[in-house]
């Protein structure tokens, strides 16, 4: 971290407002130049907002509106998931999207997909329904036709954030969590620092990826104005059971306003049922209700009927940051020294990459000294070992006798994966933190069985009592009180 000026003051050629999937790897690209970066996130952790909740689909861009800003960073990461995610330690896999027709309404829906894949350059081919049978079995059998969309992936999306800051920490930037952004200094028609909950930055050049945020952030920067409000998504989560034995993810055909509801199993083998789409105007809003969850579920069970609802182990909801247009990437028009990256709303996971360099690229025609590239910048994460799925489990006793000690059952979590955990230079700060980064508590009994443990183990790192340990944000703990 820079020393202070002496008025309190740190200094930093660009600070990014924002620790969410969108920040994060803006830092992290960031990262492999020489130039001086804070990461600024209000929440404890990165990636409580809009991040955490996602379906986890890296999509190929077939289903993107071509022409679009959103088709262009879209179809641009694709190719590169392989490659990224085996330098984060993020979980991966390119399984392919079934878009099934389950009507002959939504089967002429289909042809405007085929066309709308072959404008975006991404490959998709039209099967019948027995066809989609073969490629996944548990399709309806009323399934009438289908588009295959190959290149579609699963991504853990939690773990990609993660990544993303754990390597530009790695890398030098300074990640700074519980540290909303309360206002800016201006010099002119530009910003001089950033001032937080945790202090001032001096700042040559900022970048705005504070999710639905940023139109406040823009706000009390002096920048442009624009609206931004949340788009919610509701799912069912369901365990293994069902979710290790799909082959592809299977959803409807999208329409003009929403992708339509999927069955998308995890990389870790659960399978997600979701999400619908919503405009509201709470923020904070993250309640489930019954009735929306039934019309997910039947949605579901109309494309795949062996879902069952008595496989769900968790409910919950997320918002996107939703504005008009999307896809706000690029200088403020009133404030020299502010870049936007803003309005990112169904596709900031799958797009991240790209965004990531056009961010980059901004700044650099803005004048930010961003073009030296750092030659010893670490590339990659080494892969962390975990006893779930390994195929020598002994070998990994000798190499720390902790992974004998399996505290999180359903996940198979172990000791040495915690202590892992909280070695990272952006390490958890609580239960929730830690299950994004170990998938403890994360599994079929989501705690009831292993809270205790978990958070045993993780008050030893923070020299805390267990019942100390936050939930998530400091306020929240397991509610013992001292
Ligand atoms: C239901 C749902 C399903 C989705 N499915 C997919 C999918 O399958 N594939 C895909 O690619 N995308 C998907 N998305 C979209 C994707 O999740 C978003 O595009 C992406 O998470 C947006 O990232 P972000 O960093 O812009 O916003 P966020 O993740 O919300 O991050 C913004 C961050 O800014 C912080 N912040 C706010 N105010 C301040 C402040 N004053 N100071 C400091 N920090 C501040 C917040 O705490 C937050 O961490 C989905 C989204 C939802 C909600």
């Amino acid at each position: 971290m820079p020393p202070d000026d002496g008025h309190g003051r740190r200094d930093y050629d660009v600070v990014v407002v924002g620790g969410g999937v969108v920040g994060c790897a803006i830092a992290w690209r960031l990262s492999f130049t020489t130039a001086r970066v804070a990461l600024v996130e209000a929440a404890h952790d990165v990636g409580e907002g809009a991040s955490k909740g996602n379906t986890g689909i890296a999509t190929s861009g077939a289903d993107c509106a071509p022409g679009t800003l959103e088709a262009d960073l879209v179809t641009r990461s694709s190719p590169r998931w392989e490659e990224l995610c085996a330098s984060l330690d993020t979980p991966w896999r390119r399984i392919g999207t079934l878009a099934v027709a389950m009507s002959a309404q939504e089967e002429r829906g289909l042809q405007h997909l085929r066309e709308q894949a072959v404008r975006n350059g991404c490959r998709s081919e039209l099967l019948s329904g027995s066809e989609a049978r073969a490629l996944e079995p548990l399709v309806s059998p009323r399934a009438l036709a289908a588009v295959h969309i190959p290149d579609d992936g699963i991504v853990d999306s939690l773990r990609l954030v993660i990544g993303y800051a754990e390597l530009a920490a790695r890398n030098g930037v300074d990640v700074l969590t519980g540290a909303p952004v309360t206002g800016f200094d201006r010099d002119g028609g530009r910003i001089a620092g950033v001032r937080t909950a945790r202090g001032r930055l001096a700042a040559r050049f900022v970048v705005n990826a504070a999710g639905i945020e940023a139109g406040r952030i823009s706000a009390l920067a002096g920048g442009d104005e624009f609206e931004m409000w949340p788009r919610q998504g509701q799912y069912l989560l369901l365990d293994r059971e069902l979710g290790g034995r799909f082959a592809k993810i299977v959803g409807g055909v999208p329409t003009e306003l929403t992708r339509g509801i999927y069955c998308v199993p995890t990389t870790n083998g659960s399978l997600l049922l979701g999400p619908t789409a919503v405009d509201s105007s709470y923020p904070g809003e993250k309640a489930v209700d019954s009735d929306t969850l039934d019309a997910v579920f039947a949605a579901a069970q109309r494309l795949v009927p062996a879902v069952r609802r008595d496989q769900a182990i968790k409910l919950f909801a997320a918002n996107r940051p939703a504005s008009d247009p999307v896809y706000r990437v690029g200088p403020d028009s009133r404030v020299g020294n502010l870049v936007h990256a803003a309005g990112i709303r169904s596709t900031g996971v799958s797009s991240s990459p790209a965004t990531a360099d056009l961010v980059h690229s901004l700044l650099a025609d803005a004048g930010a000294p961003v073009e030296a590239e750092d030659a010893s910048a670490q590339t990659a994460l080494a892969p962390l070992p975990r006893l779930l799925g390994h195929p020598d489990p002994e070998r990994l006793l000798h190499l720390d006798p902790r992974y004998g000690q399996v505290v999180c059952a359903c996940e198979q979590v172990t000791a040495a994966e915690i202590a892992a955990a909280c070695a990272m230079r952006v390490p958890p700060r609580s239960l929730d933190a830690l299950r994004k980064r170990t998938r403890a508590a994360g599994g079929r009994c989501q705690g009831t069985v292993c809270l205790a443990g978990v958070s045993f183990l993780l008050s030893l790192h923070m020299g805390m009592q267990p019942w100390e340990i936050p939930v998530g944000e400091p306020e929240a703990t397991l509610g013992v009180a001292s």
